[in-house]
């Protein structure tokens, strides 16, 4: 066969270009947009990422990856790691580099290496900046498993990397001026991309092999421009400051213990808070035609082969076993769901089937991995699964994202989606897939939600829409999930009869919209600064009386806002009033009243508002009409 001589390109927009064969990705970019060009990072070729040296041989389709892209943040960051490997070898010549990931917030680098000082890390600045400025390219070359073998003779580590390498993959190292990493790439096209590296730190990783000495990790962030570093270490400063590990505990909303690593504990405050939202979200399931139910927490192992849990969730999963059959804590509501449908004969009217249902769910994270709310071993989603035919479910997923709309705006989040496609593990038929894609695509185009796609980031069952919201310092934080599932119904053998009078499979919408309660409360304290919305505040109105003279119309006044079902409280006059007001704001209590002398004469009261000195008088029912209408409108104030 003879290679072809010219190749036919698409590009993203379905513009199609011709080419001579062995052109460059940037080549073909540059040719179809000049103008964005620059702001490329690498490409994707047909879906994977590759250097933007990488050479064109066929036919296919050619995207841009910028830093905007998670694939393309992810090689920037990565690029970065290279950059400290660099660094810290030529500031420490003994250290052996092992691996250099990309993470969440930014990427690590482990090494063998004696313990490293804080002068380490000055050193490897240093050579950092003497690279960037250099502008050393990235380059990448493809070299023989033996050829590997005696480069990286001295270092075990990439030993065992090139021995675990399948044979017949290819085997290719990036030079970065001196410096040399076995790596499968890609990486950003020179140093001059990473002007705003910044280390974070360091600290020794326990090996595998706990004998040997401990690896040392370097964690740091990489940014394209030393303006974006430094808003991010901004943010980063202001988010630490709002961490909800400390309001949390602070505004007495939950704490942890030892003995139950990732489990949250409510305390009645957050409790409060909690039931809020459940309120909020039931509102809408009653209105929009959903039924609660509630399944056990617990099934045997045959539920989970049925679900393809057991094949591909099992390591998420605490086991129990009990009179010796094996039980799983369920991660996830569906099975319990599905039960449900099949527990008797189901018609066509019954359908769209909506069943919602709040259980405790349980996954097994690794301890290293738990982080306050946002990632815990136990929580309640706001999941619902809705059975209908392949028909309703278009509209059922359009219905759904105005929900979203709704429930976000109510938070003051900003929100959008992310179209996650067929993974390389998948249950079912390919074409089912492509189908269940395209109608969640064509839901997405149609409603003008703002959306990406993530290529092979579904779930193992079906393809999903990911819902990511935006928190006020700018942070991406996935919540919720719409999934679109083909598979379940067959496996559990669920049918309803249709007007045919024939059994027909219906399918599932699985969704969750805030995620789990946990996660959205930990992100929503951080993004509201603790200042949560009078609606949620577990204590609404505060009443001070100024001197125990007036104690007696505190308590009179509290009793009244209870009525109204505000959450109101007084305190004693122990404390100066200065000393009161001071620990009110402390506690981010939305309203603060003051009753002394001159309103008790007037009928009046002097409300604070939350985070500002001004003042308000306002009558008793003034007041009680103010506060139950930003209650019951869900407002911020302010
Ligand atoms: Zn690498
Ligand atoms: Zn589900």
């Amino acid at each position: 066969m003879t290679e072809p001589t010219v190749i036919r390109v698409r590009f993203p927009d379905g513009m199609e270009d011709f080419f001579p064969a062995g052109t460059l990705a940037a080549e073909a970019l540059s040719k179809w947009n000049p103008a964005q060009s620059g702001s490329s990072l690498a490409a994707l070729w047909n879906g994977f990422p590759v250097d933007l040296t990488f050479r064109l041989a066929a036919d296919g389709a050619v995207a841009p990856l910028t830093f905007e892209d998670r694939a393309g943040r992810e090689i920037l960051e990565h690029s970065s790691a290279h950059l400290v490997a660099k660094g810290l070898v030529e500031t420490v010549p003994d250290a052996r580099p092992t691996h250099g990931p990309p993470t969440e917030e930014g990427f690590y680098y482990d090494f063998d290496v004696r313990p490293l000082t804080p002068g380490d890390l000055d050193g490897v600045r240093s050579a950092m900046a003497r690279s960037i400025r250099a502008r050393e390219p990235f380059v990448r070359r493809e070299l023989s498993r033996s050829d590997a073998e005696k480069l990286f003779a001295s270092n075990p580590h990439k030993l065992r990397y090139l021995a675990d390498t399948p044979e017949g993959e290819t085997i290719s190292v990036y030079d970065t001026g001196t410096f040399t990493d076995l790596c499968r790439g890609p990486h950003v096209p020179s140093t001059e991309w990473l002007e705003g590296v910044h280390i974070l730190g360091f600290s020794a990783i326990t090996q595998e092999d706990s004998s040997a000495r401990p690896l040392q990790r370097i964690r740091g962030v990489g940014f394209p421009t030393r303006t974006q570093l430094d808003e991010y270490l901004k943010m980063r400063k202001e988010a630490e400051a709002r961490d909800h590990r400390v309001v949390g505990p602070k505004l007495e909303l939950f704490t942890f213990v030892d003995e139950a690593p990732g489990f949250p504990i409510w305390l009645p405050n957050g409790m409060i808070v909690v039931h809020e939202l459940e309120k909020f979200v039931r509102e809408h399931l009653a209105a929009a035609g959903y039924q609660e139910i509630r399944t056990p927490l617990m099934f045997a192992q045959s539920v989970y082969e049925t679900s393809g849990h057991w094949e591909h969730y099992r390591d998420d999963m605490f086991l129990t076993e009990v009179e010796g059959r094996t039980y799983g804590w369920k991660p996830m509501n569906c099975p319990g769901s599905m039960l449900i449908f099949r527990s008797r004969a189901r018609s066509y009217r019954e359908l769209p089937m909506r069943l919602a249902e709040f259980a405790p769910l349980h996954r097994f994270e690794a301890s290293g991995t738990l982080h306050g709310l946002t990632r815990v071993r136990e929580f309640v989603q706001d999941d619902a699964h809705i059975f209908v035919t392949e028909e309703q479910a278009e509209g059922e997923i359009r219905t759904l994202l105005a929900w979203i709309e709704r429930a976000f705006s109510t938070f003051r989040l900003e929100w959008s989606c992310e179209l996650s496609t067929r993974p390389a593990k998948f249950l079912g038929e390919k074409e089912v897939w492509d189908k269940a894609e395209a109608t969640l695509e064509r839901v997405l185009k149609s409603s003008g939600v703002k959306y990406r796609v993530a290529a092979g980031e579904g779930g193992f069952y079906a393809p999903k829409i990911d819902i990511h919201i935006r928190d006020s310092l700018g942070r991406p934080w996935q919540t919720g999930t719409i999934q679109l599932d083909y598979q379940m119904p067959i496996r559990f053998g669920l049918a309803y009869q249709g007007p045919d009078g024939q059994l027909h499979t219906p399918v599932v919408v699985h969704r969750t919209i805030l995620g789990t309660w946990e996660r959205f409360l930990g992100v929503l304290l951080e993004h509201v600064a603790g200042r949560l919305p009078p609606w949620l505040a577990p204590l609404q109105v505060q009443v001070l009386p100024v001197t125990d003279r007036h104690a007696a119309a505190a308590s009179g006044l509290v009793e009244e806002l209870r009525a109204q079902g505000i959450r109101a409280g007084a305190v004693g006059t122990e404390e100066s009033i200065a000393k009161r007001v001071r620990n009110a704001e402390v506690q981010r209590l939305p309203y603060i009243v003051v009753l002394g002398d001159k309103e008790i004469a007037d009928g009046s009261v002097t409300l604070r508002l939350r985070g500002s000195r001004e003042t308000r008088s306002l009558s008793r029912p003034e007041l009680l009409a103010y506060v139950t209408e930003k209650v019951r409108k869900r407002e911020f104030d302010p």
